[in-house]
């Protein structure tokens, strides 16, 4: 069945789910449902048998729901409806809860019901009762449900609140006050009231002087004080003090000020300074403690087999996180075991280097830096471990880096369940070290291990398992899973296989080095790694902003935003606060799709969120100059391709708002009449813009055209003015085109630095422009045309390949490098009515990484392209000093608003001093 998701996050639950269903061959698309539009727009692209929305907070609109069946996955037990389920089940201390599939209807969680699960609250907080309970819960409804829509004859049963199994009811969404603490209070109501909003919304309240959100709370069975008093500090962790013991919070968040968004962070790091006089209470990781208390790494050893575990807050390892993991690894690998088994924690086992303490630096590309190497130096020790034979026991998820640590390991075992992620390049094409490109291919094999780093799709435990990734996966509980890893640890220890398998992992480990010398490796990645951190692309930087801030930058880092990837928002909030992978679930639209290997570079989603953008930049231009900008738009003649074009141009116009008209012409329309209307648009002070429609017929020249559009108005990029400054990398405005196809590679964060760029054109409107605005962007680039021989053998080169020939289907698998990024322009009718590309995209998208689709690839962003320079041109006709925000635009590497360097530029390119005129007033 082809299932479309609509969720608010692709949270743990959602990603679950997804691992689940694609396993049992369905197709999957995940739809970030941030809009009615977005939800729309899907179903009507993708046609689903059926909707499923794990964790949604927005309405589906009724014209879905009225068409398709939706099935809500619920956080509550049957008749329970709002919006704070389980943060009420654990406020109030109920101790059984449940989860059920309903359809979506008129009223809010009260639809028909498919299915429904129910289980045994335990002690834990919203989360950690989340990702186990409340998702082993989902996915049995869930399987139920669609078992039951196949057969295509069950029908739902309607909400009816006098059946004795419907308990629930409706219930108010949670506020603040209904968690706010009394101090005074005993621990375990308090931990009720932080673990019901635990991870999300935190609860709010007032440390030192300080308003906070709390998270993370542990119980602690010594320590005592004063109520409200912070009575000890251990491993970022504060101790306060409750009406009858104390409680540990791990993680606090600053309450923002002026409204500027702020992120979680460990405790003693938010109040710093203040905690001063709070004395430290260290635990070494061996030493036995009396009751239950919090630690983030300690140690246990039975039968010759140690157990390390390391309980990092949503698996992220800071640098001291990392060392401290090292130091215990070495302090246990000098004990007289035989087995090591690293058992993580939970909820995580590792989600690699910690963004939120990188981010909270003052300079995050140095301590990114430093995070690495000492994730490096961790994974070093366990591949060079030669006195032990090391298990990975991955109790929960795992992620980027935090995946190949556990590869590191000689055994890998994971709890059936539990979703893993072994990638890194959706964190803004960060290339990943951790030795990856050692370990992976050793486990998975060259051609999987490209595979998996590409596809940057989440896998099931299943799946990881059948290719390799891990040895076993069994258990569904986490405590069964830990006692089945003790039965397995204790005999391998005391195995006759022991020794002579320590020996071959020796011998294997040497003739490994000698191959080639792991330091390679490092060196290798980090080499990558540089880029990443210090380089000229900011992708990474930016991609952990967005994660770290859940998509709410902070003044401060607006401009940087704004001026790097158009503003959008790449990662997502939800339930888990770990890494959300995926190029995709950067913007409003798809999130993964399971049954192809190239990411499908979506055109229609990226114009939506540039309309989006325009439309914000259309309300600050009104707001400021009491008008919308113009748009003139001449067709001479009736070419059907043109007619087209100037009617979505005009409808795109109308939608964000920008004044459009189009001025007809009869074909047989002479050079002057055609030339005295061009110079009354440009005189036009209404007018701000002017597109002349190609074809024109053939008695008028398209060079009259050219040289008579007022170049502040030549908002296509077809004045020889225009050409000039995008030659020479001054800010100038660009065929429409050759724009759309960089706005594509930047908001996909396509490297392009040192990279080799393949384009198939050398048309003025699309292969020549965009040539240049690719060497602006430092990327090596090779331009063919119809006189080039042997086109396969260079196009095989390419990093990144663009086809803008017209030819259809000139450019096949074999002519595509494995994991190409490939743009197809081209856009052909065929004898039967269908439209092609360039690309014979069914046997491309099995090679390329990723791959735009005719149509729905670059055509719908050329028209948005043109209507962003329209108001670019419309703010310098204003005479406003407004940065050139366009990101195609940002060729202009020594443009900027530095009067000085354009007056030298004019001393010594002639053509450049033709615009002079036009630009000074920018730099008043
Ligand atoms: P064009 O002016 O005809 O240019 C085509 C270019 O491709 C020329 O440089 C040509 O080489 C080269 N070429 C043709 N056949 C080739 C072959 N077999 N091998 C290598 N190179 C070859 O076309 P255009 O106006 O740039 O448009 C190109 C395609 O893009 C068309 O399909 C058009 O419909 C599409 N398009 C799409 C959009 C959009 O918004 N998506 C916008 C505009 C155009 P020579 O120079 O040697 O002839």
């Amino acid at each position: 069945m082809k299932i479309v998701f609509f969720t608010t996050a692709h949270n743990s639950l959602s990603q679950r789910a997804f691992v689940e269903l694609v396993d049992r061959g369905h197709t999957v698309i995940v739809v970030i449902a941030s809009s009615e539009d977005v939800m729309l727009e899907a179903v009507e692209r993708e046609h689903p048998d059926l909707i499923v929305a794990p964790m949604l907070k927005k309405v589906i609109p009724a014209s879905i729901w009225q068409q398709h069946t939706c099935i809500i996955v619920h956080p509550g037990i049957k008749g329970d409806r709002g919006p704070s389920s389980l943060d009420w089940a654990i406020l109030n201390a109920c101790e059984e809860w449940g989860v059920t599939l309903l359809q979506a209807g008129a009223e809010m969680d009260a639809g028909d019901i498919w299915a429904s699960r129910t289980f045994s609250m335990r002690g834990g907080s919203k989360s950690h009762l989340y990702r186990h309970e409340v998702t082993e819960a989902a996915i049995q409804g869930l399987l139920e449900t669609i078992a039951k829509f196949e057969s295509k004859t069950f029908v739902p049963e309607p909400l009816d609140y006098s059946r004795k199994d419907v308990k629930g009811c409706l219930q108010a969404c949670m506020k603040q006050a209904d968690r706010a603490i009394d101090w005074a209070e005993p621990s375990a109501s308090i931990l009720r009231k932080i673990r019901c909003a635990d991870s999300f919304p935190g609860i709010l309240d007032t440390v030192l002087g300080m308003q906070c959100y709390l998270y993370d709370a542990h119980e602690e069975d010594v320590l005592r004080g004063t109520p409200g008093q912070i009575i000890a500090k251990r491993d970022g962790a504060i101790c306060r003090a409750t009406g009858d013991g104390a409680i540990w919070i791990t993680h606090l968040k600053q309450k923002g000020t002026d409204g500027q968004p702020s992120f979680k962070l460990p405790a003693t790091h938010v109040l710093g300074d203040r905690l001063d006089h709070v004395q430290e209470a260290p635990l070494a990781v061996d030493q036995w403690c009396i009751g239950r208390t919090y630690r983030e790494i300690w140690y246990e050893e039975r039968h010759a087999v140690g157990y390390l575990h390391f309980d990092f807050y949503n698996g992220a390892m800071s640098t001291d996180q990392c060392q401290r993991l090292r130091e215990a690894f070495l302090l246990i690998r000098r004990r007289p075991t035989k087995v090591i088994v690293l058992m993580g924690g939970t909820d995580f086992w590792s989600n690699g280097i910690h963004l939120n303490m990188i981010e909270a630096t003052d300079d995050p590309a140095h301590e990114s830096w430093r995070n690495i190497q000492a994730m490096n130096d961790l994974v070093r020790e366990l591949i060079t471990t030669e006195s032990h034979l090391v298990i990975s026991a991955l109790q929960g998820t795992a992620g980027a880096g935090g995946v190949i640590l556990a590869l590191a390991a000689d055994c890998v075992y994971a709890r059936k369940g539990i979703v893993l992620h072994p990638h890194y390049k959706g964190m803004g094409n960060l290339y990943g070290s951790e030795y990856w490109t050692y370990l992976l291919p050793k486990r998975v094999g060259r051609e999987k291990a490209r595979e998996l780093t590409e596809a940057l799709l989440p896998i099931s435990s299943r799946t990881a398992q059948q290719i390799g990734l891990l040895d076993d996966a069994f258990e569904e509980d986490a405590a069964s899973f830990r006692e089945h890893i003790r039965e397995l640890a204790e005999e391998l220890a005391s195995s006759h296989r022991y020794e002579p398998m320590l020996e071959e992992k020796r011998q294997a480990r040497k003739n490994d080095e000698e191959r080639k010398p792991l330091q390679v490796y490092r060196n290798e990645e980090l080499q990558r790694m540089w880029l990443n951190f210090f380089g000229a692309d900011r992708s990474y930087h930016l991609a952990r902003k967005n994660f770290v801030y859940k998509g709410l930058m902070p003044d401060h880092d607006r401009g940087d935003e704004r001026g790097r990837t158009g503003g959008h928002v790449e990662f997502t909030a939800g339930h888990d606060a770990g890494w959300h992978y995926g190029r995709q679930p950067a913007r409003d639209g798809y999130c993964g799709r399971a049954s192809m290997t190239a990411e499908i570079l979506d055109g229609r989603a990226m114009s939506a969120e540039m309309k989006a953008e325009l439309r914000g930049e259309m309300r600050r231009f009104v707001e400021k100059q009491g008008q919308a900008p113009g748009l003139g738009i001449v067709r001479v003649g009736g070419d059907a391709a043109s007619g087209v074009y100037s009617k979505t141009i005009l409808r795109v116009a109308a939608d964000v708002g920008i004044t459009a008209h189009l001025e007809q012409l009869p074909v047989n329309t002479s050079a002057d009449e055609l030339r005295a209307l061009l110079v009354q648009l440009n005189n036009d002070q209404a007018v701000h813009g002017i597109l002349v429609q190609m074809p024109l017929p053939a008695h008028l020249s398209q060079k009259m055209v050219a040289a008579t559009i007022a170049s502040s108005k030549d908002i296509d990029g077809i004045s020889s003015r225009s050409v000039g400054n995008l030659f020479l990398g001054l800010p100038s405005f660009l065929p429409s085109t050759a724009a759309a196809v960089m706005e594509i590679l930047e908001r996909t964060h396509t490297p392009l630095e040192g990279r080799r760029v393949v384009v198939i054109s050398r048309s003025n409107v699309v292969g020549k422009p965009l040539g240049m605005m690719l060497l602006q962007k430092n990327a090596t680039v090779t331009i063919c045309h119809s006189y080039t021989t042997n086109l396969a053998a260079l196009t095989r080169q390419a990093d990144v390949l663009v086809a803008a020939a017209g030819r259809p289907r000139l450019v096949t698998d074999e002519m595509v490098k494995p994991g190409a990024v490939v743009i197809d322009v081209g856009i052909n009718a065929l004898p039967d009515g269908g439209i092609v590309g360039d690309v014979d995209f069914a046997s491309v998208r099995e090679v390329a990484g990723a791959i735009t689709p005719v149509p729905g690839g670059v055509g719908p962003l050329t028209n948005v392209v043109l209507l962003k320079q329209c108001v670019q041109a419309a703010w310098q006709l204003a005479g406003e000093k407004k940065e050139w925000t366009s990101t195609a635009c940002q060729i202009s590497a020594y443009a900027g608003n530095d009067a000085d360097h354009w007056h030298r530029m004019v001393a010594t390119h002639t053509i450049v001093s033709a615009s002079w005129e036009i630009a000074k007033p920018r730099f008043k």
